[in-house]
């Protein structure tokens, strides 16, 4: 790991200030970035810790949730409004990581996740237009087991990791930010860019821009997470679904986002418009998931994840809406 100076910041506006240091990064649970920093794909001159900024709380109240940025994973998924009302955001927290990793891991710093594409991580590799723009990509026409086939393009196929991040899609989130020029909303689902041209960016956050709270909106009646993966536990999705739904004889209300195979967390529109007003049987699923993977772009090694989404995605609405037939 490379030297770097840190620095403890006691409010938002001492955190501001700081981190308009050249190479200034932040820091809070730190799962993700000391991983990097000692991987040498990032380099950090100055770390900036917000661990101790007032950003740690869940509040209730009639029309959802406020999760603070600095809320640990372990903690919003064991909160009991959570745990009771947005069961595919607990599925989907306590389907990430370890418990060890869970207990530090913070919303804000999963939401910031950086892919797990094994040649980001390694820093030997010089073609990567993620972590040195412009020099290639050298997953493309390499292993692409763990990519995306949604959304991705000719610079990057590097699939988002998170599974918290799938759920907060599904839930309709609302990611509010603080920052030099001042506070503003985001809807989560365009808070995560697409890598374009530029693969190196990955969200819309500014220089010295904190993420502070995320907003749940009043959850519908019945929500789930399911994971696909290699081996059951500490492994990054293949295919992940997250849904949530309003139904009785027809779905009335109905959100749908997929992880594992999109370049961010994949909110799917057109899966949604198929399943409202529609009963919820396996046949709307079927044609909902169909929908959902018209546009994928899959490389050869990765094709499978096509169909495996599918199966997800239909398994997942069928075990939400209790069992379909
Ligand atoms: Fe880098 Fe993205 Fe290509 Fe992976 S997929 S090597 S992160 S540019």
């Amino acid at each position: 790991m490379e030297p770097f100076s840190w620095i403890k910041a006691t409010d938002e506006a001492h955190a501001m200030s700081a981190s308009a240091a050249t190479g200034s990064q932040y820091i809070a649970g730190g799962t993700n970035l000391v991983d990097y920093m000692r991987l040498a794909v990032m380099r950090p001159a100055q770390v900036v810790d917000i661990s101790a900024l007032p950003l740690a709380a869940i509040e209730a109240s009639g029309q959802g949730l406020m999760i603070g940025a600095l809320v640990r994973n372990s903690d919003l998924a064991y909160h009991p409004e959570v745990a009771q009302k947005y069961a595919v955001l607990a599925e989907a927290i306590l389907a990430g990581a370890s418990p060890q990793i869970r207990n530090l891991a913070t919303t804000g710093g999963n939401m910031l996740q950086r892919t797990r594409c094994p040649y980001f991580r390694d820093s030997s590799e010089p073609a990567c237009n993620k972590r040195k723009p412009g020099s290639g990509c050298a997953a493309i026409g390499g292993f692409t087991r763990s990519h995306a086939i949604l959304g991705t393009s000719q610079h990057c196929i590097a699939s988002n990791p998170s599974d918290m991040n799938v759920a907060m899609a599904a839930l309709d989130a609302t990611v509010h930010i603080t920052g030099p020029k001042g506070k503003r909303s985001v809807p989560f689902v365009d808070f995560h860019t697409l890598p374009g041209d530029h693969p190196e960016r990955e969200s819309v956050l500014e220089p010295g821009e904190l993420i502070t709270h995320v907003q749940l909106p009043a959850p519908l009646p019945r929500s789930h997470y399911l994971k696909v993966r290699d081996r059951a536990s500490f492994a990054f999705a293949l295919a992940s679904a997250a849904v949530a739904l309003d139904a009785g004889k027809t779905i009335t209300a109905a959100r749908v986002a997929l992880g594992g195979v999109g370049t961010k967390p994949w909110r799917s529109k057109e899966a949604e418009s198929v399943l409202v007003g529609a009963p919820p049987t396996l046949e709307t699923f079927r044609k909902a998931a169909e929908a959902a993977l018209a546009g994928a772009q899959p490389q050869p090694g990765n094709q499978f994840k096509v169909e495996l989404a599918k199966r997800t995605l239909v398994r997942a609405l069928a075990e939400t809406a209790g069992g379909a037939k």
